[in-house]
């Protein structure tokens, strides 16, 4: 009998693995709990791909012969621990479509920078001219563009979530951005699980690899020690120092293998020191798959930059507005906050995934001139931050957030909207915040 392979979830992921199990002539079925998109419905009816919305029917789920997990299902999901119990493997969308491809497969992780890297890398391959597909959190699922297109080389971005269901998946270039802790209330609030999860990047390399990583990271030296890494080591960082084969020295931005050439930092196009690692990440990357280093320089400075990252609205009064609603944890807000050259009115606030707000303790007292909790339950973020002694506001909507900013803010400031959290108690997601709070400011 035909393999049975039954999909948990159909956003673009699961959708895009029905269609690439139903084109490998698998029995293919789809389950989510949710309502399912209209575009992916009738991609899996163009297709005649099987699919149930609103309920997991354990009969048609359970005798599977493997399973493909949406990242976005928890491991606790009731379904997910009855596959579990029966043995029944669970692999990533990631995973299923490695199998399927012969192509030169480019994956970014880090608890931040990854999307930005990832569109970075994509940018400069595409500018190379090279045969290339973008896929992970961004775009089309790496599975329907195994299925429907044939690329020669896929930038993968890739979430902790994806990694803890990839098992044999390759990396020929694997890239680590960083880790600090992120998504906790996933991983038993035990910081060596989500580390774990992200050294999976680097399972099955071999000596013909790259591993690209930030070399000051603690957490990535103190893990480096314990795995045997096979892949060739490509690390980076600010200054000069051992091993980096990527710096900055002279106001120059060093590229040292396996081609050596350097750029003016001024001209990179990507703002700020977590920008620069960016750069240096897909610089690096770039600089392995061969490609030129005119064509990189040139890539590295007319990159447009990524929505919803340090993304500036515009000015009113004489205040700037810059939209990082991205930041959904406390490490990607340092950076903003360290990358402001003015005094900022800091908007953060939202769902909390285990924050230690101590690590901006210190650029708040420097930079903030004032703070707005956006948030359903602001409670954790007033016993942290009330006796710093600046003016707060507790708002829950977007309008009364940059009301609140803009009545705070003094000539020459800067608000920033870099919340710390994830968005989910009073948005649809971070797009949703970052458009609303675009929204608002454009009214104001
Ligand atoms: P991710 O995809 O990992 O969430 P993004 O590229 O979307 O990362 O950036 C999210 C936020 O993280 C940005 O708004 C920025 O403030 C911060 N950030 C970006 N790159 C880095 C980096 N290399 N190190 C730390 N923070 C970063």
């Amino acid at each position: 009998m035909n393999k049975r392979i039954v999909i948990l979830g159909a956003g673009e992921s699961g959708a895009g693995a029905a269609v690439l199990a139903k084109k490998q002539g698998f029995d293919t079925f789809v389950s989510d709990m949710s309502a399912i998109g209209a575009k992916y419905k009738s991609m899996m009816d163009e297709r005649g791909i099987v699919w149930e919305e609103g309920k997991h029917t354990e009969e048609l789920i359970l005798n599977a012969d493997e399973v493909i997990k949406s990242p976005g299902i928890p491991n606790e999901a009731p379904i997910v621990k009855k596959i579990m119990a029966l043995g029944i493997p669970i692999i990533s969308e990631i995973e299923f479509a490695g199998r399927y491809t012969n192509a030169k497969m480019i994956c970014i992780t880090g608890s931040n920078g990854k999307t930005t890297t990832t569109s970075l890398i994509y940018h400069i391959f595409k500018k190379a001219g090279l045969n290339v597909g973008l896929a992970g959190n961004i775009g089309r699922s790496l599975a329907y563009q195994v299925a429907e297109c044939n690329y020669d080389y896929y930038v993968i971005e890739l979430s902790s979530f994806q990694l803890d269901n990839m098992y044999k998946f390759h990396a020929n270039i694997a890239v680590l951005m960083n880790i600090t802790p992120d998504h906790l209330d996933r991983y038993e609030y035990e910081m060596q699980n989500y580390v774990d999860a992200k050294f999976r990047i680097i399972q099955n390399q071999t000596e013909t690899d790259a591993f690209i990583f930030w070399n000051d990271d603690p957490i990535i030296q103190n893990e480096l020690s314990k795995y045997g890494i096979h892949g060739q080591y490509y690390p980076f960082a600010e200054k000069k120092e051992k091993n980096a084969v990527a710096y900055v020295e002279d106001n120059q931005v060093h590229f040292e293998q396996p081609i050596a050439f350097n750029m003016e930092q001024e001209e990179l196009a990507l703002t700020g020191k977590h920008n620069l690692f960016n750069s240096m990440a897909a610089g690096i990357s770039a600089n392995i798959a061969g490609i030129k280093k005119e064509c990189i320089r040139e890539a590295l400075k007319d990159f447009e930059g990524v929505e919803h990252r340090l993304e500036k609205v515009c000015r009113v009064r004489g205040v700037d507005y810059i939209n990082d609603s991205k930041a959904t944890n406390v490490n990607s807000c340092w950076y903003a906050l360290q990358s402001m050259k003015t005094k900022t009115i800091l908007i953060l606030g939202g769902k909390d995934k285990g924050n230690d707000y101590n690590e901006i303790a210190d650029l708040v007292k420097e930079k903030c001139t004032g703070l707005i909790f956006l948030g359903i339950n602001n409670e954790k973020l007033h016993k942290f931050f009330d006796n710093f002694g600046l003016p707060i506001a507790d708002v829950q909507s977007m309008e009364d957030a940059v009301n609140a900013a803009y009545k705070m803010a003094q000539k020459g400031e800067t608000v920033l909207l870099s919340p710390c959290c994830a968005s989910f108690d009073l948005f649809k997601s971070y797009e949703d915040r970052g458009e609303q709070f675009k929204k608002c400011v454009r009214n104001l």
